[in-house]
This record gives structure tokens, sequence and C-alpha cells, in this order.
């Protein structure tokens, strides 16, 4: 990121350090159920804090309507869960660029911090709104993006206010940035991905660009069955996508052009059902009866994704290879995460939502080099696709 200044460059002390945070955390009963993004966001608070900045903070929670306050998606939880992990008073702002924002930000003293409300309770925060920018650019003196979760929309809180102030990276932002970006550019070889998940469609920008990257590629997940397909395989009723089997043909097409070793399932457990008491059986991956559907991989598939990962120098995985939130389908994701956790030697990063739940549900999670924070900012960037709150503090 050379062309990213951080944070480290920023001279804040006694300045209004307007920071876009990712404290988009999930609530129950009034109160925060998981502050996993608060915590993220701590380094490059308590740098700001220790360097006697005027932080202030702001954030998007939850889908509101945009026409105004709305109670179940207030700021005020995540501030008050701030408050505790800081140690510290940290003041909250009813409103976000209004009189009571202008107000607690004059109030700050250096070293203080305060919680702008919830920047989606104006409609203009999502268009990118020239004026909306520049009323929150007059709340700053310097601009810091640190909420990497947003870095793939172009909202006024993440592209328009970094025109109008010098614009920083945080911490989290900066190392997801340089830890995706590293990956991509000079991968460790051998370097394995290993891509799961439900379809096909939702996840091909990621095949192809992991396919011009990569020396193995494991394919496991619902998305499995629309390769099988195209090598002539009978999947019965597992998930497929009829629309996508030509193109699952010319990636392996690519793969075997490219000297890329494309790995696919040889058995699967099947069900009669989707259902966490339905009958099982494993079977051979061509050969799915008609009535049953593929939900996880097979043991001796995990067996040969394990010992391929096992020989790996860097590795990224997304989407988990079977319906693992199904206790009798957990299997072939826990097998394939327990293999990455012990390559020990090997830099590993596992992004995606569903397959950070994955290596969390395991226990693995401190096994594992990197687990990326962006769900579908991840995803954009591996897919070498430019991201509008990462271009935008490009100096
Ligand atoms: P991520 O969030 O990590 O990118 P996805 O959202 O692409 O992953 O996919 C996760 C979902 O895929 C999980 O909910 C899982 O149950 C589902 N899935 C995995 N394997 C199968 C399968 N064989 N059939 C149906 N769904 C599957
Ligand atoms: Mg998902």
């Amino acid at each position: 990121m050379a062309d990213i200044p951080t944070i480290d460059s920023l001279d804040a002390r006694g300045k209004r350090v307007l920071v876009r945070v990712d404290f988009n955390v999930p609530l129950a009963d009034g109160a925060v159920a998981d502050d996993t993004r608060i915590r993220a966001a701590l380094p490059t608070i308590q740098k700001l804090v220790g360097d006697g900045a005027r932080v202030v903070l702001m954030s998007h929670l939850g889908r509101p309507s945009g026409e105004g306050y709305e109670e179940a998606y207030s700021l005020a939880p995540a501030a008050a869960r701030l408050a505790k992990l800081l140690g510290r008073d940290v003041a909250f702002a009813s409103d976000t660029v209004g009189p009571d924002a202008q107000a607690k930000v004059a109030a700050l003293g250096d070293g203080d911090v305060v919680v702008l409300e919830n920047l989606r309770f104006d409609t203009r925060e999502k268009k990118n709104d020239p004026g909306f920018s520049q009323e929150l650019a007059a709340l700053g003196d310097a601009y810091v993006n640190d909420a990497f979760g947003t870095a793939h929309r172009a909202h006024a809180s993440t592209a328009g206010v970094a025109a109008l102030l010098p614009a920083y990276a945080g911490y989290l932002m900066d190392r997801e940035v340089s830890t995706l970006t590293g990956m991509l550019d000079q991968p460790k070889r051998p370097f394995v991905a290993i891509l799961g998940g439900s379809k096909v469609s939702d996840k091909i920008k990621v095949i192809d660009a992991l396919m011009d990257k990569a020396d193995v590629l494991i394919i496991g997940g619902g998305m499995c069955f629309t390769f099988l397909l195209a090598q002539g395989a009978s999947v019965g009723a597992s998930l497929k996508e009829d629309d996508w089997v030509e193109r699952a043909a010319e990636m392996m097409a690519k793969a075997k052009e490219r000297g890329v070793r494309l790995m696919l399932p040889v058995d699967v457990v099947a069900a009669d059902r989707f259902a966490e008491d339905a009958s099982t059986v494993t079977v051979s991956a061509d050969a799915i009866p008609d009535d049953m559907m593929g939900l996880d991989i097979g043991p001796e598939t995990a067996a040969a994704y394990a010992d391929a990962i096992a020989g790996a120098a860097s590795v990224f995985w997304n989407g988990p290879m079977g319906v693992f939130e199904m206790a009798p389908f957990e299997a072939g994701t826990r097998a394939v995460a327990e293999a990455v956790a012990a390559n020990e030697a090997a830099d590993t990063i596992i992004g995606g939502g569903d397959s950070v739940a994955a290596v969390n549900k395991f226990g693995l999670a401190d096994a594992m080099t990197f687990i990326s924070t962006g769900g579908g900012a991840s995803m954009e960037l591996v897919q070498g696709e430019a991201l509008p709150g990462v271009e935008a503090l490009r100096r």
C-alpha cells in the first residue's frame, strides 16, 4: 500500500480526526450481541487517542429506511460497548451531522472520543451525496478509513468525504488490504486455493481470478455438483446450476491449460432430505442416487484435500465444504479446517462470512495466519476489483 498513507504518518495531536469504522454489529435486547467488529477497530482508535487526537467515529448499522432516527438501528449500544472496551468515557451524538454532533465534536478535548449516530439514518449516505460528504468533512481536520467491510461501497463516508480531507488508512484497513493483495501478488508456492459454499454463480469470478494464481484449486460445497455435472456425473437432487455447467467446463479446461491441479470430490455424503435428521449414505461422487442430495464431501475426498493442504506454502480458503451448520454434514469442512490449521509453516488466509463462522465454530481461528473481517469486500478484492473505499485513499 505504498501509495496509501496510514495513520502512522498522521500528526494527530489536537486535530479532529473523523474515522469511518465498521460498527455494524448484531444487537439483542438493546445491547451488542457480538463485539468482534468493535474490537477489530480498537488498535486504530487507541493509537489516535494515545496521540491526543479528538476522535470522531462514524459508522452504519443495519439497514434503516433512511428517513431519520429508528431506535432499533441506533449506534448508542455500540458506543457504550466501546467505552467499556477502552476503559474511558465515550460521548455519543444523537444525530449524525446535526446540531448535537456539531456540539459534541466542538466539546472534545485532546484524546477524547465521540460516536456519531448511524450514517444510514440519512439517505444521502448511500447516494454518496456531495452535500452530505461536506457536512461530514466539516466535523474533521483529517479523515481515516478503518471500515474494510464496507470498502466495496462508494458511500459518502467511504468515498465522498475522502476527497475533502487529508485521508489515511487505519490499521485494520491497512492489514486487510496488504494481506489480501500480498497473497495475490506474490503467493508462496505451492499456493492452494480452497473454494466451496453454495453456488458457482456467486463465486465464478473468484474461481476465475484464483485460476490465474493458484497451483492447486480445491472445490467443495454445493458448487462442486455443477463441476461434477460438467464431467458427466449423476448428481441426483444435489444443488446444481444447469446454466453454469458450460462455465464450469470452461474452468476445467482453463485449469488444464494453465497446469493448475483442479481437485473435485471423489465421494460425497448424500441425504434423502435437507435436514439434520435425514438418512445419509456415502456414495461415489459420480453416482449420486436420483432421490438423494450431496450435502458434504466424503471421507476419501477429505483425506485427499487434507493431503494437498499439508503440502501448501500458502492457502486461501473461501466457502464451506458442506452444510456445516448441521452436524451430519460438518465433517468435510472440519477436516479441511483442521488441515489448514495444522499446516503451521504456511500462510493461511480465510475469507467469507460463513467460512469464518465455520472456523470459529471449530475453535481453530487462532491457528490461522489471517482471518478477513470483510465478507463481500474481501471477495471483490480477490476477484481483482477496485474497492472505492480503498481507491479513495490513494495519493
Ligand atoms: P462464504 O460466506 O464463506 O463466502 P457461501 O455463502 O458461499 O460461503 O456459502 C455458505 C453456505 O453454503 C453454507 O450456508 C452452507 O450450508 C452451504 N453449502 C455448503 N455445501 C452445500 C451443499 N452441498 N449443498 C447445499 N448448501 C451447501
Ligand atoms: Mg455467505
